[in-house]
């Protein structure tokens, strides 16, 4: 590595600069490019333009000033022809090194968007090289560029002159026409794995002679979050602040004051206690947090990132060995994953999630932290759904009166149809299903019935849908069903939700229709009706103001539902445990639909959330 801090008067300078990679083999995570590229100049084939994607930090810029000084590299005798190994010490390499070189232009499309500036530069693409092989152009961010920029860039760049290259440096190469990327070779920078940037550091750390612990590093290299150039801006920082204190090594909670990071050790913590359904201790460990400065959606993050961690662990605990994992996090970690279930640990993130959602989303978002904590302690201490249904269904729900004690012992593969026997043998006390929820907008039990108030008499379903006998008609829901057999959905709409039956007879009919009604529905209903029955209708509009609509009447059904299933024992019990919950639906399933729906429950583990 170049080097060059002989002088101990020499200024400061960002580590970022100092070890910026001068030649390809400093370049750290691009292995993939550097041998195309090394190929491409020893073949001698490089292309006219490049184009350099990746992330920010990554190393484009410097990626181009690498192959500009590998174009133009005379080598130390001065003889030399261009060569992926510049010699770093011949004019053309030290001049661009030094960012003055005449015949490699650099220009940030940032700040200079407008046709003028593009057109300006390649007024000078025309002119021969000053003094070096090639004339340079490197424009950074070129998404920037306005189009009417791109088009007068790509007049050259269809026919571009023997002497000049282009290197284009983006983030976005969606914002770069196609026109302009088929002209170019692209390169993509990737972003560069935790582990290279530790090695990294570690280099530059040795050679700084600036002690950083393991953990501080792993720390560093996370925040870095695959660039470089960011990684060694918080390297830099990092050392600063150590050498104020004594030893002057880097330690990790050093790092994480500086990164704004919670403490470690209290995340962990805190996890524990929430976990441990320690409603309190998680509280207070958060506001010691909070008045540390700590962020209330940086702490889920780190609660959500310690999930990831022990879920990661839990499946493949030699995770916990690689390189850069803090010991807190190997024997923490390791323990802590034992005492938790995947299901636990996914539910878990499930939750977190939303709560980070809320936490960002609110102004008061220590107040939104400490609901999810509170949720997160309640729902450590809640059993796994199937499991309570069969605690309930053995402990709390009293059996047949008539049956031998010993049935009340179920069995996990025995049917459940002794669950409900206390109640009455209506379908609507039937499965209320355990789906949790842990939050007070959380619904219990899981809706969906299919309300039977509709009744059409089989004998008419069973018959050609065309001859209905008009007194096979018996009620008003029946004309109403006639209308869904016959597909008239709009109709069939319409008479659920905005009519009223004021008087039923057969032949006859009186209704009361809502605003929303259109005035010759009457006349309507009144043709098809005799139509389909081959009888006579007469369909007449009363202003009396006859029964509910037959939605008014369903809704009323369902309250009733819900009413009846929310006051069964087994539900009750429920809504004990999971405070705040409400029953929204009510699934009918028979028994032995109960049983799989439970051992499905069972098998996945997961509360099902309600959407809101
Ligand atoms: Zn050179």
């Amino acid at each position: 590595m170049a080097i060059d801090d002989t002088s101990q008067n020499k200024p400061y300078r960002v580590l970022a600069r100092k070890y910026r990679p001068r030649t390809f083999a400093e370049l750290i995570g691009q292995d993939a490019m550097v041998r195309t590229l090394t190929n491409a100049i020893h073949a001698d084939r490089l292309p006219h333009a490049f184009i350099l994607t990746g992330v920010r930090g990554v190393g484009k810029t410097s990626t181009a000033r690498i192959i500009a000084r590998a174009l133009n590299c005379v080598g130390e005798d001065g003889n030399g022809d261009p060569t992926p190994e510049s010699c770093g010490v011949c004019a053309h390499c030290t001049a661009i090194t030094e960012d003055r070189h005449v015949d490699v232009i650099e220009m940030d499309a940032a700040s200079r968007t407008g046709v003028n500036d593009i057109r300006e530069l390649i007024d000078g693409v025309r002119y021969r090289p000053v003094d070096a092989r090639f004339k340079i152009y490197i424009i950074d961010e070129v998404h920037m560029l306005s189009s009417s920029a791109f088009n007068a860039l790509l007049k050259t760049l269809e026919e571009p002159p023997e002497h000049v290259k282009f290197i284009f440096a983006t983030t976005e190469t969606r914002k770069v026409p196609v026109t302009v990327l088929s002209r170019c070779q692209r390169f993509d920078l990737r972003r560069v794995d935790a582990e290279k940037l530790i090695a990294h550091f570690n280099t530059v750390a040795e050679q700084e002679a600036a002690k950083v612990s393991e953990g501080a590093m792993a720390l560093i290299a996370r925040a870095a979050d695959g660039s470089v150039r960011d990684g060694l801006s918080l390297l830099d920082q990092a050392i600063a602040h150590a050498g104020i204190a004594a030893g002057g090594e880097v330690s990790e909670e050093a790092v994480r004051e500086m990164l704004g990071l919670a403490d470690g050790g209290l995340i962990y913590d805190l996890f524990e206690a929430a976990m441990g359904g320690s409603v309190e201790d998680a509280l207070n460990l958060f506001n010691q947090l909070y008045d540390a400065g700590a962020d209330p959606a940086i702490v889920l993050e780190d609660l959500l990132q310690l999930t990831h961690w022990l879920t990661r662990i839990k499946l493949s605990p030699a995770a916990a060995e690689g390189q850069g994992i803090s010991q807190m996090d190997r024997e923490r970690g390791i323990s802590l994953s034992e005492s938790l279930s995947i299901p636990s640990l996914g539910r878990t993130w499930q939750l977190l999630l939303k709560g980070l959602k809320e936490v960002q989303s609110l102004p008061s978002s220590a107040q939104a932290a400490e609901m999810v904590l509170i949720r997160l302690a309640y729902m450590s201490d809640l059993p796994n759904p199937a499991d309570l249904v069969r605690t309930l269904k053995n402990n709390s729900v009293p059996a047949e009166p008539s049956k031998p004690a010993a049935a009340q012992t179920v069995t996990e593969s025995e049917p459940t149809s002794g669950l409900f026997q206390e109640a009455p043998p209506s379908p609507d006390n039937g499965g209320a299903r355990m789906v949790g929820g842990m939050g007070p907008n959380d619904p219990v039990t899981q809706p969906s019935t299919q309300p039977e108030l509709t009744p059409t008499p089989q004998s008419l379903a069973d018959q050609d849908p065309s001859v209905h006998a008009a007194n096979l008609i018996q009620n008003f829901e029946q004309i109403v069903g006639l209308f869904e057999e016959h597909r008239e959905a709009i109709l069939h709409a319409t008479l659920v939700t905005h009519v009223h039956l004021v008087r039923f007879e057969v032949g006859h009919i009186a209704i009361r229709l809502e605003p929303e009604a259109p005035s010759d529905l009457a006349t309507r209903v009144s043709r098809l009706l005799s139509e389909w029955t081959q009888e006579q209708w007469l369909v007449s509009i009363s202003d009396e103001v006859g029964d509910p609509t037959i939605a008014e009447q369903r809704d009323a059904a369902e309250a009733a539902r819900v009413g009846r299933a929310t006051s069964h024992p087994l539900v009750q019990a429920a809504i004990k445990t999971f405070p705040g919950a409400t029953v929204e639906t009510v699934t009918e399933r028979t028994p032995d639909e109960f049983t799989e729906a439970v051992d499905e429950d069972r098998a996945d583990g997961e509360i099902e959330e309600a959407e809101t």
